[in-house]
């Protein structure tokens, strides 16, 4: 709990090392190397203990990037970020060590400030990824995630690949059911305590995941006595959970024969053989075996005939309009394709595109239905309708064709079109298998003038993690999120979030899959861009939808036409503080395509800018500025809170009085002049993504560690917020409240009355306690409550009565008699917290005994 990060030196000069030590000692654990050699052992020795290493270059026994090469390839230490020490300030060797793996680099002679600076950003960085692995478990559950599922499997098999293993997946059947009829929160109930079961079952086993809202998974180890019997009795202990007795699961098992095979192929089979006994009474599991081979014959006649029904041109393309939210003004469309087979009638792309992106055939229909988009568009500028842009799906296969920006090229050129015509949807998924890949190809592609669309975004929250790195122009929200999240009132904030987070970081938005007037309603007033859904239009033959473009066409206004760029927003903006024109001269050039930058030359001006655009991805800020001095502008912005996100960089000569004084007034960073524009670039994205970082954080601490119904900590936030208290907090005053008659209540006025008494207690708490004291819900009607710095155990108790009798006073006042009891117990130096909470349960238990609604201290004697 109480303890401080530890780094890591690598040096051979002993006299740079006592210095780098010197500096580092006031904040942080210091372990010393000095060489390669020492540090490996180091690091053998403490593991993912050390949150960052720096480290010297050029070095005897082993060098620098020798070590370096050796860390980053091993998955035990790749994580912890290096800081390399470079000789000056040279961008070949900053380039050096970045492609080597460096998360960043400080040149020679130390200068404390800028060291401590860069170790604390970095390793605040390091410390949001670590926070988003907590996305590893689900959060209702606590399972793993599906990825985290998945990931797991593959290492499981990897490192067996002798023992034999099943998939089981289960389905709830009525899960949506029982959500209808009993709410949420009971339907989330009984998801946590299947979770529960699962985990008793498997312990020692295998392990388990959830897969979706209520599909599990787990994988063990092969077993042949799978009986209707076992399954019956699992069923049976699900019904208890509820006291209800008509929650029908089916299980699927996959034998896995072939551990190479993808593991979201092997649960699909698991899962596909589950789904096939839906709604047939008295089977509880089935395996995958010859009945469903028969889909697989389907998919074989599909693959047999794919190739003639292109030549046969039995492909079309249908388009689905996308409009403006603003103005419902038609902006574009989706080209999805459709197959009219002469036997078998109208396929959906459901059918025969997940095959084709098994069996690569996928590649080329996609460049038949490219071809076809640009064949349309052509068509309609030819006859003078609204010059608007098409997506295109863009499968993965495609982005591992080494061909693919020549092919897109060809084609647009072909039909004398600008690529930002073609707007390019990419699945999210696909960003998270090969990250430098993608990110490479794409950005080519974007580089060319395409527009990069992420396809089915929130779908899953890996991307998150690597968004701000991404070459992308729009979000483009999965359906099943609007779905879900628009029918949740809970959980729109994840909504908004991330459409707060686009707009933040120069992103447009577009909601697919909208339905309903509702979703509209809704997307609309949390500043979404752009909807396509059936609510507007199902897609349609492309002589329809011309007939859409050529009736909008002609009742827009001439300046509303000019469709294909209208998707787009500005690029980032950065604001260039300085008295000399050759620098920002030198600045906007070298900025070109990435940022746009206004330049200003005084104090005032720069103030009077950052005033008017708080939103700006960075400020660079020369502290020699006249009028008076730049530092002036770095007080100023200190000051104001709706700036405090704002990244700013100082510029000066090199001169270590300035540099000290500007960073201790809050310059995020500090840049000698001369410099290489590049090196100020990078330095802008470091601070930008610094506060993108930030912002995510937040989001997923919100996300992660709220109670849904309450807005306090649950069980995992309290947990974090156990791990931030500190000594100078104690003593602390540890309550456990029960809120006595929350079961009766339910009963009696049904659960969205409980609920809503579980919110005003939350609230209730607030209350009576300060901000940075720790409020949670553990359990349906247990809340934790933690004051710091309580003087006497006669004030705990007083508290804790206070607040006991306020609940009844106001309850009473309403007609409602909602009371609740608390026990409370006091924290000192050399107690555990389980300890602690321990007494306060049983304090909770004789005041509930004795007299209900009142508060009773833990005492060594009232045991
Ligand atoms: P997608 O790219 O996510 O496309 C959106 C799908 O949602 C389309 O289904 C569309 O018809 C459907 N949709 C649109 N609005 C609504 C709505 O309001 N409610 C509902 N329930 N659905 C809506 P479709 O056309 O069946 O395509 C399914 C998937 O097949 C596509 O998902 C895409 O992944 C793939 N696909 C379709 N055409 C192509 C193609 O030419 N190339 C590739 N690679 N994939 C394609
Ligand atoms: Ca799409
Ligand atoms: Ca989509």
């Amino acid at each position: 709990m109480f303890s401080q990060k530890m780094i890591l030196v690598v040096e051979d000069n002993s006299l740079n090392r006592t210095l780098l030590c010197q500096i580092l000692a006031s904040d942080y654990n210091v372990l010393e190397a000095e060489n390669g050699q020492e540090a490996l052992s180091l690091l053998k020795q403490y593991g993912e203990g050390i949150s960052l290493i720096l480290l010297d270059i050029i070095m005897p026994v082993m060098d620098g990037y020798t070590f370096l090469s050796i860390v980053k390839a091993d998955p035990a230490y790749s994580s912890i970020p290096v800081i390399v020490t470079t000789q000056n300030d040279g961008e070949s060797d900053e380039v050096a060590a970045l492609s080597h793996g460096a998360a960043d680099f400080v040149a020679k002679p130390y200068r404390p400030q800028i060291i401590l600076h860069r170790v604390a950003n970095i390793i605040n960085l390091r410390e949001t990824a670590a926070m988003i692995n907590l996305i590893q478990y689900d959060r209702l559950t606590g399972l793993y995630s599906k990825e985290f599922f998945y990931q797991q499997v593959r290492k499981i098999l990897l490192r067996n690949p002798d023992k034999k293993y099943d998939i089981l997946c289960s389905d709830i059947e009525n899960f949506k059911l029982i959500n209808d009829v009993f709410g949420i929160p009971t339907g989330d109930r009984l998801l946590c305590g299947i979770a529960q079961l699962y985990q008793q079952e498997v312990k020692g086993k295998g392990i388990c995941g959830r897969i979706n809202s209520d599909q599990f998974v787990c994988l063990i180890e092969r077993r042949w006595d799978y009986s209707n019997t076992y399954f019956i009795n699992v069923v049976a202990r699900v019904n208890e959970l509820l006291d209800v007795q008509n929650i029908v699961m089916k299980w699927g098992i996959y034998s896995i024969q072939d551990h190479s095979l993808p593991v979201e192929q092997a649960c699909d089979r698991a899962l596909l053989a589950a789904r096939s006994i839906k709604g047939q009474y008295g089977k509880y599991f089935a395996k995958y075996d010859d009945t469903l081979r028969n889909r697989l014959l389907k998919d074989q006649a599909i693959t047999d005939s794919m190739e003639s029904a292109l030549d046969k041109n039995q492909f079309h393309i249908y388009l689905q309009p996308k409009y403006r939210i603003q103005d419902e003004s038609l902006v574009g469309a989706e080209a999805l394709v459709r197959w009219i087979h002469p036997e078998w009638g109208f396929q959906s792309p459901a059918e025969f595109i997940p095959l084709f992106e098994k069996n690569g055939f996928i590649t080329k229909l996609d460049q038949f239905v490219w071809d076809r988009a640009c064949a349309v568009l052509r068509d309609w500028d030819n006859k003078g309708l609204p010059p608007i842009s098409v997506s295109v799906n863009v499968s993965r296969a495609d982005i591992y064709n080494a061909d693919l920006a020549d092919i897109l090229m060809k084609i647009t050129r072909k039909y004398n079109l600008p690529p930002s015509r073609l707007h390019l949807e990419i699945t999210e998924s696909a960003y998270t298998e090969n990250p430098r890949q993608i990110i490479d190809t794409v950005g080519r592609l974007r580089d060319l003038g395409f527009v990069i669309e992420m396809d089915d975004f929130g779908s899953g929250y890996s991307s998150l993690n690597m968004l701000n790195e991404l070459p992308i122009d729009i979000l483009k929200l999965d359906m099943k999120f609007i779905q879900n999240e628009t029918a949740k009132p809970n959980s729109q904030g994840i909504l908004q979030f991330i459409i707060d987070l686009a707009r933040w970081m120069h992103l447009s938005v577009v909601a697919e899959g909208v339905e309903t007037k509702e979703q509209l309603a809704r997307l609309e007033e949390i500043g979404c861009d752009y909807v396509q859904g059936y609510y507007f239009a199902k897609p349609m033959p492309h002589k329809e939808f011309e007939a859409l473009l050529a009736e909008q066409g002609a009742s827009e206004p001439d300046e509303k036409k000019g469709g294909a760029l209208r998707f787009l927003k500005e690029l980032p903006a950065v604001l260039i503080a300085d008295e000399d024109a050759a620098y920002r001269k030198e600045v906007v050039r070298a900025f070109q395509g990435r940022y746009r930058v206004k330049c200003v030359e005084n104090c005032q001006q720069a103030l009077a800018y950052i005033e008017d655009h708080p939103k700006l991805a960075a400020a660079v800020l020369s502290l020699t500025l006249s009028e008076p001095d730049g530092f002036s502008v770095l007080e100023r912005v200190q000051r104001d809170k709706n700036l405090w996100n704002l990244p700013i960089i100082a510029t000066a000569p090199a001169d270590a009085e300035l540099e000290r004084k500007a960073l201790e007034l809050g310059a995020d960073d500090y840049i000698c002049k001369p410099h290489f524009p590049q090196s100020l670039l990078k330095r802008i994205q470091r601070a930008h993504n610094t506060v993108v970082n930030k912002e995510r954080t937040r989001f997923f601490q919100d996300a992660a560690y709220k109670d849904y119904l309450t807005g306090v900590f649950n069980r995992r936030g309290l947990e974090a917020a156990l791990d931030s208290l500190n000594k100078n907090d104690l003593p602390l005053a540890v309550y456990l409240f029960d809120l006595d008659n929350l079961k009766w209540c339910n009963d009696t006025f049904g659960h969205a009355e409980g609920d809503r008494i579980l919110t005003w207690f939350g609230t209730v708490l607030r209350e009576h306690t300060q901000e940075k004291d720790v409020i949670s819900r553990i359990g349906g009607d247990e809340f934790v409550t933690i004051i710091r710095k309580m003087p006497s155990e006669e004030l705990a108790q007083r508290k804790g009565q206070e607040i006991c009798t306020t609940v009844q006073e106001i309850s009473s006042r309403r007609g409602v008699e909602i009371s609740c009891s608390a026990g409370v117990a006091i924290m000192q130096v050399g107690d555990t917290i389980s300890q602690v909470l321990n007494r306060a349960d049983k304090a909770l238990y004789q005041a509930k005994n004795q007299k209900k609604g009142s508060c009773r201290l833990w005492k060594e004697e009232t045991i």
